[in-house]
C-alpha cells in the first residue's frame, strides 16, 4: 500500500494551502480531488477575478455557533500574509471596495500560484480520484480511493461545502465527520439570492434588472451595498449578505434611499412642486421604474404630489425607507456561494483544526462551521485554516 504522511481530501483553496505548508515542513503529501481540475471555485470566484482576501478580515465578519473559534487561525495567517504571497508571484491586484482585493487579471493566476507552490513543496496531486471509504488504522488512517488504497498518519478533510453541486460539491466531509463521531451544525445555503411568492413576484416583475444602493436589514444586522431585482426575487451583495442571517418566516427591511429622509423630501416637494406627478417626485430619490411601482402601489388614485395627504406621504416614505417583506425562500445550493453550518467547532482545536477526539484527523475551510461574509472573507478562512493545519499535520 502507498504511504504518505498526509492525505488531503479536496484540492480547493484550503486543501492546497494546507498541502503547501505541510510539504514545506518536509511531510510527504497526497492531495486528491474527484474533479478534473484543482481550485474550480477559485476559478469562478469574484466573477473570474477572485476576491482572494479582505484587508479588514476579523472574527466579526464570520458566522459560527462559536463566533470566537476562527480567531486563532485568522491571527496565525493574516490577509497580509496572503497578499505577500500574491505579490511574490507578481500578480497584480486592486481593492474594489470595502477592503476587498481582486486580481486585475484572472483568478486562474491564483490557482497557478498555488499549484507552483505545491510543486515546489513536493506535493503529489491526483485528480479525478474519488474517496470510497476512510478508516482508522493502528497508527493513522487508511483511505480507499478509486485508484487504490493509501495509508497516512494525518488525514485532512478539505472537501468544502454543498454549494454549487454542479461543480463537484458533495457532503463527503460531513459524512467523514459523522463517521468519527463529530457533531454537525445544521447546514443551509448562504450568500444566496432570496425568492418571493408568486403574487409579490408578479408585482415586482417590472423591476427585474434594476439595481440600487440599499441598506438591507434583518433584526439588528444591516448591510449597505448593492441590491438587484431579479426575475426570481432579490439579489446583489446586500441581499446575499443578509441571506446568511435570514430564516424562513423572518422579515427583511430595506431602505432604498439610504441617508435620505423620504418623508421630509416628499413634504418639501408637495409645497415646492405641487403639480409634479407622484412617480416623478419619487424618481428624484429612486430609479424611475422603482418610483413608478411605488407610486402605483401606495398612491394609485393620486395624480400629483399635491393630492397626497400626510398619511399617503407616510405610506410612500415607508415604501422608500422601510420596505418590509417576507421572502419565501432562497435559490438554494444551486447558486449559493457558501454553506452555513458544518463540522461543529466544539470538536476541533482552534489552533490546529485537529479533531480533539481523533488525533491526526483535521477539518479545514468551508466544511467547518465558520462562514464568512461576502467580500473575500471565505477565502481568507480557507487560507488561514489550511495554513494552520499545515503547521501541525
Ligand atoms: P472548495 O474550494 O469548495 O474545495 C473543495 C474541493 O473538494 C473541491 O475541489 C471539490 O471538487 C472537492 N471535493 C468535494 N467532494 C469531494 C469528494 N467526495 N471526493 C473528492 N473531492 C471532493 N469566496 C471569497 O472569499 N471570495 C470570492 O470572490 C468568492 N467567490 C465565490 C463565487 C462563487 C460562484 C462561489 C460558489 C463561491 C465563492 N466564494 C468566494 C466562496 C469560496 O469559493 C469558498 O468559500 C472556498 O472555495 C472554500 O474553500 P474550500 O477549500 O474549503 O472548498
Amino acid at each position: 500500500m502507498e504511504t504518505f504522511d498526509v492525505v488531503v481530501i479536496g484540492a480547493g483553496a484550503a486543501g492546497m494551502m494546507c498541502a503547501i505548508e505541510a510539504g514545506k515542513r518536509g511531510r510527504s503529501v497526497l492531495v486528491i480531488d474527484h474533479a478534473k481540475a484543482p481550485g474550480e471555485k477559485i476559478r469562478i470566484s469574484g466573477g473570474g477575478r477572485c476576491n482572494f482576501t479582505n484587508t479588514g478580515a476579523s472574527i466579526h465578519n464570520f458566522l459560527s455557533a462559536n463566533p470566537k473559534f476562527a480567531l486563532s487561525a485568522l491571527r496565525r495567517y493574516r490577509p497580509r500574509d496572503f497578499i505577500a504571497l500574491v505579490e511574490r508571484y507578481g500578480i497584480a491586484y486592486h481593492e474594489k471596495t470595502l477592503g476587498q482585493l481582486f486580481c486585475d487579471g484572472s483568478a486562474k493566476q491564483i490557482i497557478t500560484m498555488l499549484l507552483t507552490e505545491m510543486k515546489a513543496a513536493g506535493v503529489t496531486l491526483r485528480l479525478e480520484t474519488s474517496v470510497e471509504s476512510v478508516a482508522k488504522a493502528v497508527s493513522g488512517f487508511e483511505v480507499s480511493l478509486s485508484s487504490g488504497k493509501v495509508a497516512c498518519a494525518s488525514l485532512v478533510v478539505a472537501s468544502g461545502g454543498k454549494s454549487i453541486p454542479k461543480m463537484g460539491a458533495t457532503g463527503l466531509g460531513y459524512d467523514i465527520a459523522k463517521q468519527f463521531g463529530l457533531n454537525i451544525i445544521e447546514t443551509r445555503p448562504a450568500l444566496v439570492p432570496l425568492t418571493f411568492e408568486a403574487g409579490m413576484l408578479a408585482r415586482l416583475t417590472p423591476l427585474s434588472g434594476v439595481a440600487l444602493d440599499a441598506v438591507v436589514g434583518h433584526g439588528k444586522t444591516k448591510f449597505q451595498e448593492g441590491m438587484l431585482f431579479t426575475h426570481r426575487g432579490l439579489s446583489g451583495p446586500s441581499i446575499l449578505q443578509i441571506s446568511s442571517y435570514w430564516r424562513e418566516g423572518d422579515e427583511i427591511r430595506v431602505d432604498m434611499a439610504p441617508g435620505v429622509d423620504a418623508l421630509a423630501a416628499l413634504k418639501t416637494a408637495r409645497t415646492a412642486t405641487p403639480r409634479q406627478a407622484v412617480a416623478t417626485v419619487l424618481a428624484t430619490l429612486l430609479p424611475k421604474r422603482v418610483a413608478q411601482v411605488i407610486a402605483e402601489e401606495e398612491a394609485p388614485d393620486k395624480g400629483n404630489i399635491a393630492d397626497c395627504s400626510d398619511k399617503v406621504l407616510g405610506r410612500l416614505a415607508s415604501a422608500v425607507n422601510a420596505w418590509t417583506f417576507k421572502p419565501v425562500g432562497s435559490e438554494g445550493y444551486r447558486t449559493a456561494e457558501v454553506t452555513l453550518g458544518g463540522v461543529d467547532t466544539e470538536a476541533l482545536d482552534s489552533r490546529t483544526l485537529e479533531a480533539k477526539a481523533v488525533p491526526g484527523l483535521f477539518f479545514i475551510g468551508e466544511v467547518v462551521d465558520v462562514t464568512g461574509w461576502l467580500g473575500g472573507y471565505n477565502f481568507q478562512w480557507a487560507w488561514a485554516s489550511g495554513w494552520s493545519a499545515g503547521q501541525s499535520v
